[in-house]
């Protein structure tokens, strides 16, 4: 019988190791599919402004173009797609040196009232190009944290209650202390989300409307930034939105942060 309890006890460890290598292996295929996908996504992201850059300088150059205007048209077109492709590429850039738990992301104590300040004064003039008021909160609340992270956090929730918004409408940021905590609400009374988009929005090259995201110069990975760099501080984001009536993004990130 001793025998026997020993073989039980070896057999039940040697399943429980088949298990965890199981998952271990099942967790590195997700991640290589989720890889592979991203680039897939990226290069396709980038191969249709390409093909119109293309297409554009290639009219251009046959000289068939000879109205001014119309000249006009396809070197903004040109522009406006480069501009495009500056931000996917920045914007991939940042998600893989997130990705990568990047070692030289420099802390230091974030004071949020003049971070918010200088973030206000760079959206404001889309903010006034799209008729939308901009209006702040902010406790006098510091963390210790990347500025830039936090500030990439604040820009890419703010811009996106302007682009999905409507002339007349509002964004208001709101910056408050929780005990230790600090977070940072960004509300809206733009075009709402459906509920079954909601968890969607935070995937990757995930837009409702794919036409209105890109007129905006959107790439479809702001969000999934936003996330990465509240999960990077340990951080959580809730969101509440009606379609029609607007969203509102708050995010809570920990305080007593230390360098990681
Ligand atoms: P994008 O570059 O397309 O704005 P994001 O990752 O920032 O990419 O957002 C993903 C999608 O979520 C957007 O395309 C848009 O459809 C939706 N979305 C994001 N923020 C808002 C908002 N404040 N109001 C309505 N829809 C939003």
């Amino acid at each position: 019988t001793y025998k026997y309890k020993e073989l039980n006890v070896i057999s039940a460890t040697t399943m429980k190791m088949a298990e965890e290598i199981r998952e271990h292996m099942d967790r590195l295929e997700k991640e290589k599919r989720i890889r592979q996908e991203f680039f897939s996504n990226a290069s396709h992201e980038l191969k249709t402004p390409i093909t119109s850059v293309r297409g554009y300088a290639e009219l251009l150059d046959q000289g068939f173009v000879t109205d001014e205007a119309v000249k006009k048209d396809f070197i903004a077109r040109i522009l406006k797609e480069t501009d495009n492709m500056t931000n996917l590429i920045n914007d991939i850039l940042m998600i893989s040196r997130l990705e990568a738990k990047e070692a030289e992301v420099t802390y230091s104590t974030v004071r949020m009232v003049p971070l918010l300040t200088e973030i206000f004064e760079s959206v404001e003039p889309i903010a006034a190009e799209y008729q939308v008021t901009l209006h702040k909160e902010c406790e006098p609340v510091s963390i210790e944290a990347s500025a830039k992270q936090l500030r990439e956090l604040i820009m890419n929730l703010v811009s996106n209650g302007i682009k999905y918004n409507h002339p007349g409408g509002n964004v208001w940021v709101e910056i408050s202390a929780r005990g230790t905590d600090m977070c940072v609400r960004v509300r809206d009374d733009g075009c709402g989300i459906r509920k079954e988009d909601q968890d969607r929005i935070f995937e990757r090259f995930y837009r409702v409307d794919k036409g209105r995201s890109k007129k905006m110069g959107g790439t479809g990975l702001g969000l999934s930034i936003v996330k990465h760099i509240a999960e990077y501080y340990n951080g959580h984001i809730e969101l509440e939105s009606e379609p029609g009536k607007g969203s509102c993004f708050a995010v809570t990130i920990p305080g007593n942060q230390t360098k990681s």
